[in-house]
């Protein structure tokens, strides 16, 4: 397959193919990562730039460990230190970072459409790394490849995703990476948090977490995103916690060898217990693991590579 994307805005308009090709690729900066020396020259001379109005661990060191790995010049912007506080629109502190010719603009940003916006109004490649509640298409990458490195296959798997559907863009990257790939996606939250519109992507909608982990091959819990609820969408955290938190008891109701998994951060307690959360089956770190990998291959592609680096 020829790659051919400018950007990497969502994955809702991937076709299977180019999903599996970015696993291909992936997988050969993976072996890079094995390597002693984990470095390839093969954006060497190009540049790209984290811009970044949200928090972030994970996503901004991943992507600038993604970077760094294949030789590209990795330069950060974070919202509070910058311009943007004394008023500078979106438009014109891109502009300005264009001006200094970055390969790939990395953008994170509160209000959905941000990095669509962007790519109507900059010549480079721009990477969302999460755009309000619409999608983390990176995320959704890094999670269907942790599920095959840890199953070897993600068709027919019952796949739970259980917390703040509403407000989550890592389920929407997920309903299409996981479910592109023939994945059965049950969707589990209080009714509130729930969408039923989300029931036309195909995945099965539910408010009951023993149904939705019931023979389930993969648990993904997500974080309840106070910062995006305007309003109260349940009495009380320590409620939510009681229905919609996953323990032993209830994990009890997957496959034997069913895996956790959780884009983080977690909030230990709430949506994952403590000893969940850290436990043989829990696949969290591996996520991250991943990511380095599937971001790599996301610059590698996006800057100029067509095939696996050496
Ligand atoms: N880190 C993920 C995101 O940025 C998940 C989360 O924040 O809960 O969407």
């Amino acid at each position: 397959m020829e790659w051919r994307r400018r950007h990497v805005l969502g994955l809702y308009d991937f076709r299977p193919e180019e999903i599996e090709f970015v696993v291909d690729t992936a997988r050969s900066m993976e072996e890079v990562l094995t390597r002693d020396i984990k470095k390839v020259p093969a954006l060497r001379g190009k540049t790209v730039v984290n811009l970044f109005f949200e928090a972030s661990t994970r996503t901004r060191t991943s992507f600038e460990m993604a970077g760094k790995r294949l030789s590209a010049d990795v330069v950060n912007f974070s919202s509070s230190t910058s311009s943007i506080t004394k008023g500078e629109t979106l438009l014109d502190t891109a502009r300005n970072i264009e001006a200094m010719k970055p390969s790939v603009i990395v953008i994170r940003h509160a209000a959905s459409g941000a990095p669509h916006f962007l790519s109507r109004h900059v010549s480079c490649s721009i990477v969302n790394a999460g755009d309000g509640a619409n999608e983390h298409p990176t995320q959704g990458l890094l999670d269907l490849y942790t599920i095959l490195k840890a199953k070897g296959s993600v068709a027919g798997r019952k796949i739970a995703i259980v917390g703040d559907i509403l407000h989550s863009r890592v389920v929407r990257s997920d309903l299409h990476s996981l479910g592109k790939m023939g994945a059965k996606l049950w969707l589990c939250g209080p009714a509130t948090l729930l969408p039923r519109e989300m029931g036309r992507t195909g995945a099965t909608l539910t408010c009951d977490i023993r149904e939705a982990v019931k023979d389930a091959d993969v648990v993904i819990m997500l974080r309840i995103q106070l910062e995006r609820q305007k309003t109260a969408y349940f009495p009380s955290l320590r409620e939510y916690s009681r229905m919609y938190g996953l323990n032993r008891s209830v994990f009890s109701l997957a496959k034997e060898d069913a895996v956790i998994m959780h884009p983080g951060p977690i909030n230990r307690g709430i949506e994952l217990s403590d000893d969940l959360a850290d436990c043989g089956n829990s696949l969290v770190l591996r996520q991250v693991e991943s990511g380095v990998a599937v971001r790599m291959a996301i610059l590698y592609l996006l800057a100029g590579g067509s095939h696996a680096a050496h």
